[in-house]
């Protein structure tokens, strides 16, 4: 008995919640059973999509990324097990999480991978089992690609910033372009459909390969995905003006291919094109120069227990006490976590920031976070 004190941060429940975009007055009512209503913000934002970070370890050191050495790693004791991660979701699936995307660091560097893929899969959402999908540097998905699919994986993104060995070496400090590439093969012959291949341009180090990395997806059946990138580096050099923008990028494609735009953004942060009539598509992402914060849907899960409301978010809400029993006390039951993602949302902000004068980088690198 007793009240449990929470470790979150102390974030004020909206008195009036903002009657959400697009949802009617009845989605309550019309939830399934089980459920425990929807995670919805200030906004009216209703998250439907969970992050899970599984490791902040990676087998690269890409450099908008990861720092070459001295890494801060997480404490182990503080990783997550399998069991907890998949209580966290089912928690999450009851509040209206639909779709689940496995990330990291290296989503594949973590031993019982396709264990966890398989009992996340499994989880009863609201509207049917959740889907699971993974973004990895690929280099494990020669062994792991079928295994993963069998599982139950629904999609995989492959990230792919290089098609040369030497650039590939000193992007990632690691020669190791030969694995990424069987990496793809090995994804394309589990039947992963659409495979999905991500970029992040950068300026005198990969904007000329734009077009040959569409060429190559088109030539893979692949559809390729240029990211914005985002001052989430562990050094801090992230600079505005130096960024290649989705502009910029389209303006390299449209020089070389016809694109087609396809479809409303919705809450997917890419706009697509046909590329030349298609099938294949084009992808851009500009999380900065054209923030989808407004359509936001997203919640995430660090591998330590945290909770993000954001990429960008300056809080975390601590999952670990309310799992473990914290100062001697016993495990928190499913209501005081379901309790506490509520309150994670309702502490959102509209957006991320990045180009507000006052905006700080988070502490953690985006291998630590979960991208
Ligand atoms: N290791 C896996 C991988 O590389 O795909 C999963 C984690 S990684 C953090 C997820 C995605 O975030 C990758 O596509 C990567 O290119 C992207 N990413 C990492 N740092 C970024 C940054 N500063 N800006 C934009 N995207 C970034
Ligand atoms: Fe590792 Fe992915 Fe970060 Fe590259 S982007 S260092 S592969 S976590």
């Amino acid at each position: 008995g007793g009240t449990r004190r929470m470790s979150a941060v102390p974030l004020p429940l909206p008195t009036t919640l903002a009657r959400p975009g697009g949802v009617d007055a009845t989605y309550a009512e019309r939830a399934a059973p089980g459920s425990r209503g929807q995670l919805v913000d200030r906004f009216g934002r209703v998250h439907r999509d969970l992050r899970i970070s599984l490791t902040d370890r990676c087998s690269l050191r890409c450099t908008y990324c990861m720092p070459e050495q001295g890494v801060e790693w997480l404490a182990k004791s503080s990783i997550l097990t399998t069991d907890e991660i998949v209580r966290v979701a089912g928690v999450l699936a009851s509040l209206g999480i639909v779709e689940v995307r496995l990330t990291g660091g290296e989503p594949l560097l973590r031993r019982d991978i396709v264990d966890v893929v398989r009992r996340v899969a499994a989880i009863e959402g609201v509207a049917g089992p959740l889907e699971v999908s993974m973004t990895t540097n690929g280099l494990k998905l020669p062994e792991l690609a079928e295994p993963l699919r069998e599982a139950g994986l629904a999609r995989v993104n492959v990230s792919i910033d290089t098609l040369r060995r030497d650039r590939f070496a000193e992007l990632t400090r690691r020669d190791r372009l030969d694995d990424v590439l069987s990496g793809i093969r090995a994804a394309r012959r589990a039947g992963f459909a659409p495979l999905k291949l991500n970029a992040v341009p950068m300026r005198g180090v990969n904007d000329d390969e734009i077009v040959d990395l569409v060429q190559f997806a088109v030539d893979n059946g692949a559809q390729m995905r240029f990211i914005e990138q985002m001052p989430l580096d562990a050094g801090h050099t992230w600079s505005r003006s130096e960024m290649v923008d989705a502009g910029e990028i389209l303006d390299k494609l449209t020089r070389r291919f016809t694109l087609t735009p396809i479809g409303e953004r919705g809450s997917s942060p890419s706009q697509d094109y046909l590329v030349d009539g298609g099938p294949t598509t084009v992808g851009l992402i500009a999380s900065v120069s054209a923030p989808f914060c407004g359509a936001c849907d997203r919640v995430r899960l660090t591998a330590d227990g945290q909770i993000r409301n954001c990429l960008f978010a300056r809080e975390e809400s601590d999952l670990l006490p309310l799992l473990r029993g914290a100062e001697g006390s016993s495990p928190a039951d499913d209501d005081a976590i379901a309790d506490l993602l509520r309150r994670s949302i309702a502490g959102k902000r509209a957006g991320h920031g990045i180009d507000d004068p006052g905006f700080l980088q988070p502490q953690r690198p985006m291998s630590a976070i979960g991208g």
